[in-house]
């Protein structure tokens, strides 16, 4: 059975790069009918913060992306700790004593003398008096001996994969102060969970090659894997930077709507058209991980305001009802409100700002050269309830009564009883009026 899972360290909030990769696991393990698991990369209790955990939660209750159960990896260090004992039981697992200094160090020279910075293993030379020596002056930290030969995949979007483990140091699993690390906690996860496919940004192809290592010498299969792209900003630039500003409930507070990001993002750097998609299942259909480049995709924040609109003008009535009726707006109007003002806004928010004028009045626009005219007119206006006549009988007596006619009649009159420049049908906004614009 699919199994995935999404797992972000809750050590800061979810941003769209974040966002492709929850996406693409969550599209991959309901397309199979699978299993999306929420795990929390935790274990680093100095950055991990409970109110980053409940954040990303939010986030992801706020686009749908539901997931079948949560995990925490601080709640699982038995498990990781069973893990390394079985490493080093198989020798796949040794105890390293050098500072950050010294390794810093090791890394210069072998740069100067122009050899990749891999760790040189000397550790492995240590005899057992000389350990105990070390131990007693710092802790030490462990390292996963490599095998050294090609480690090869199959990955779901970069196609054959093949990276040469001598050029890759040992990954440091546990930590001095006994903290285990990224690599030994996730590889033990994946393997225990029974996760079959993992998608995650290509700054992860390295790790992924020493996983396989790992996941094979503590016994499991490997799961698939599939690397994204990373985003960069409209120009290519690169987006790290940028990243803090796109969390993904910044997006929420101004209004992006779910399916417009969702829909956005599910296509973003594919070889098929960003398609508007009214619903996760049809997201899901359309899904295809095969679809995607290795190429960096590019993303433009301004992307996501024309997709909100064109989402919202598609709405029907059902999707905002409970919105519309909390404004106010009674319940045998609800639907000619929503058809009224629906074309006309570019966010959720700005529904209420229509029922505000409908139903207490607008503020009237009025050019200087138009004051007389209007005056005249809004004298013309009967007072409420109005139909769906009242617009041309109304507009009929203005153009009578002053002789203006087009443009020049009907844009004024729109401006001083909407407020705005542009707006729905005036008629069937006028039938909804409750109230004549206040003067
Ligand atoms: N916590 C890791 C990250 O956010 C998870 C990477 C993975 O998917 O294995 O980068």
């Amino acid at each position: 059975m699919t199994t995935t899972r999404f797992a972000p360290s809750p050590t800061g909030y979810l941003h769209v790069g974040n966002l492709r990769t929850a996406l693409f696991n969550w599209l991959i393990a309901r397309k199979q009918g699978g299993t999306f698991i929420l795990r929390l990369d935790d274990t680093d209790p100095e950055r991990s913060k409970q109110e980053y955990a409940d954040a990303i939660k939010e986030d992801l209750e706020w686009l749908g992306l539901t997931w079948n159960r949560v995990e925490t990896q601080s709640a699982r260090l038995d498990r990781y700790a069973a893990a390394a004992d079985d490493l080093r039981e198989k020798g796949r697992f040794y105890e390293c004593f050098e500072t950050p200094t010294e390794l810093d160090l090791k890394r210069k020279k072998q740069l100067n003398m122009g050899r990749p910075p891999v760790y040189d293993r000397a550790a492995l030379q240590l005899t057992e008096a000389e350990k105990a020596a070390l131990r007693a002056e710092r802790p030490g930290h462990w390292r996963f001996l490599l095998d050294q030969e090609r480690i090869e995949w199959e990955d779901g979007i970069l196609g054959p994969i093949s990276i040469d483990a001598a050029s890759v140091s040992d990954p440091v699993l546990i930590r001095g102060d006994g903290q285990v690390l990224y690599t030994l906690a996730s590889v033990v996860d994946d393997t225990e969970m029974g996760i079959t496919d993992v998608v995650r940004g290509s700054d992860h192809v390295t790790n992924t090659a020493t996983q396989i290592q790992i996941i094979e010498a503590l016994g499991g299969t490997p799961p698939r894997f599939a690397h994204h792209s990373l985003l960069t900003g409209p120009q290519g630039e690169a987006l790290s930077k940028r990243l803090g500003t796109l969390a993904l409930r910044d997006l929420r507070e101004n209004g992006i709507e779910p399916m417009a990001l969702l829909s956005l993002m599910a296509r973003l750097g594919s070889a098929d058209p960003v398609e508007l998609r009214d619903s996760h299942d049809e997201l899901i259909e359309g899904f295809d991980i095969t679809r995607f480049g290795a190429a960096p995709t590019k993303f433009d924040v301004e992307d996501l305001g024309p997709l909100t609109a064109r989402h919202l003008h598609s709405l029907p009535l059902a999707a905002v009802a409970d919105e519309v009726a909390a404004l106010g707006v009674p319940d045998a109007l609800a639907e000619r409100f929503w058809n009224v003002v629906r074309e006309n806004i570019s966010k959720r928010a700005e529904i209420a700002g229509w029922w505000e004028i409908l139903s207490t009045g607008a503020q009237p626009l009025v050019d200087p050269e138009d004051a007389e005219f209007v005056t005249e007119a809004l004298a013309l206006l009967p007072e409420p309830p109005f139909d769906d006549t009242t617009w041309s009988n109304w507009t009929g007596a203005v153009k009578d009564a002053t002789g203006r006619k087009g443009k020049g009649l009907f844009m004024p009159l729109r401006k001083a009883l909407t407020g705005r420049q542009k707006g729905p049908e005036m008629a069937d906004f006028v039938a909804l009026m409750q109230a004549k614009p206040r003067l």
